[in-house]
């Protein structure tokens, strides 16, 4: 999946390839989804052609509908029968017309015949147009989608008006007639400083009520609406710089989990700061990142950048400015340190340099066992044993974080490394693999790297501890100077 087009590819513990709104589900509900969750077209046509050939249909003629749609409804009500929620909440991405939703949408409008008008609801996520020059509200697009999505046999019960401020009364009346949805199940999602404000802004406009009155259930227990998140004061005078250097930058979905974990770490440290985004392939990006209170280099594939963003390791390393690796971010590390330090001249990933002379990041032959899953790609869930720094940080010995690449620090270089002075911190439980690294704290203020993925686990009021740590460091080094 290329970032460019998808965003980032954010990752559940089992190991699924999701879209990024499932992270930002994640932590608005503060829960850990499964590959349950998500599906994409071509997983569902993939399940029909095996089926297909494996001769379950009895050769029958394959079809949208009943094969395709069947098939959709058939993990709808896998996830349900799994969880036993007392509500599964479907989202059907794209927008109404598309070719490649349609049968997404017909499918639901099958499903509501089969449980029942009363016990299932249709939501139609709309949004206001603004017309140029002077900014007025239209909800002419609103009308012709709500008519667009009635020719394929849904009217909606609600509709969610993204908007960029209030939006009003006037304005609902006139979508309501036009659209046939009462007033109060027209519920206005205007634009918000923080995204965690989203959840909230529903809640406060009815729509729990209103959901809860359709189908004429009372609330287990007076749940008086919270917001999830509330930003932390920021007491102190100090602006932080966080150096994110990647390649990905020109859009901005691609490093979403990580963007989220720093703010929640800043929020932690009742700091302001902001992100400067470097670009990898830029040249000076030393001098850009000696302006900067912490680096991160984080997750990404292919050789374009790499020099980069070991340009920006070794930064970080001989100006001691914090620093935190992730995924790719670890394997640089290694990069720079065997270079620089162990003076292996020009070591490189087989990623990046099939013949390097040092691989000092290699492709395990175990990887190629998992060759169904993502194609060789670690994906998911796994544990790490850790020591030094990071464990201080974890206040735990044992953790797992999540994973989504190919690559390892190659075993034939652990002896080398660690006698140059590379600490391995964290270890799989066969200590062949190297999950964490870091640099003595006499050496460096905050040198850690991983090659999981721990982004994808902060949570808004609970920052990730490798982010917080990175944060704090900043935050100290930055009021002693
Ligand atoms: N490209 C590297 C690998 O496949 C790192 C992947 C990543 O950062 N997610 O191992």
């Amino acid at each position: 999946m290329n970032p460019f087009q998808h965003g980032e590819v954010f990752v559940t513990d089992d190991g699924a390839e999701t879209d990024l709104d499932l992270g930002h589900y994640e932590r608005f509900m503060d829960m850990n989804l499964t590959q349950l969750s998500n599906f994409t077209t071509g997983s569902v046509y993939q399940s029909v052609i095996n089926e297909e050939r494996n001769g379950n249909y009895l050769g029958s003629t394959i079809q949208i509908i009943p094969h395709i749609t069947d098939e959709i409804k058939r993990r709808i009500w896998l996830l349900a029968r799994q969880t036993r929620p007392d509500v599964e909440i479907v989202e059907i991405g794209g927008t109404v017309g598309d070719i490649e939703s349609q049968p997404f949408i017909e499918t639901i409008r099958q499903f509501r015949i089969e449980v029942g008008r009363a016990n299932s609801i249709f939501i139609h996520v709309v949004k206001i147009d603004y017309i140029y020059p002077s900014d007025e509200a239209k909800t002419k697009p609103i009308q012709q989608s709500v008519a667009l999505l009635r020719g394929l046999g849904i009217q909606p019960d609600f509709l969610i008006v993204r908007c960029k401020k209030q939006i009003e009364k006037s304005l609902i009346t006139k979508i309501a007639l036009f659209c046939s949805v009462k007033p109060e199940r027209i519920i206005p999602a205007p634009n918000t400083e923080y995204i965690y404000d989203i959840p909230y802004n529903l809640e406060k406009a009815g729509l729990t009520r209103e959901v809860l009155k359709f189908f004429e259930l009372k609330p287990r227990r007076n749940t008086a609406c919270q917001p999830i998140f509330i930003k932390n004061k920021t007491n102190k005078s100090i602006y932080l710089k966080i150096a994110l250097v990647g390649k990905y930058l020109d859009h901005p979905d691609a490093y979403i989990s990580v963007v989220e974990a720093i703010k929640h770490a800043l929020d932690q440290a009742k700091v302001e700061g902001e992100i400067v985004a470097v670009d990898s392939d830029e040249s000076g990006i030393e001098n850009k990142l000696k302006e900067t209170d912490a680096i991160i280099v984080p997750g990404g594939f292919g050789i374009r950048g790499i020099e980069g963003k070991i340009k920006a390791v070794r930064a970080a390393r001989e100006n001691k400015i914090p620093f935190l690796g992730l995924c790719l971010g670890l394997q640089v590390a290694v990069i720079e340190f065997a270079r620089n330090i162990c003076k292996l001249n020009n070591a490189n990933s087989t990623e990046f340099a099939p013949k390097t002379k040092y691989p000092v990041i290699e492709f395990l032959p175990e990887q190629r066992r998992i060759e169904q899953k993502g194609g060789t790609m670690r994906l998911g869930k796994y544990p790490a044993r850790l020591s030094g720094l990071v464990k201080k940080l974890y206040g735990r010995t044992i953790i797992s974080e999540r994973h989504r690449h190919r690559y390892e620090v190659n075993p034939k270089y652990h002896q080398i490394l660690i006698k140059n002075g590379l600490i391995f911190s964290g270890l799989s439980p066969n200590r062949r693999l190297v999950e964490f690294i870091e640099l003595p704290q006499q050496i460096h203020p905050y040198f850690v790297a991983t090659q999981a993925h721990p982004e994808f686990k902060s949570r808004p009021n609970r920052a990730h501890p490798l982010f917080a740590g990175l944060i704090a460091t900043a935050l100290t080094r930055k009021e002693a100077k």
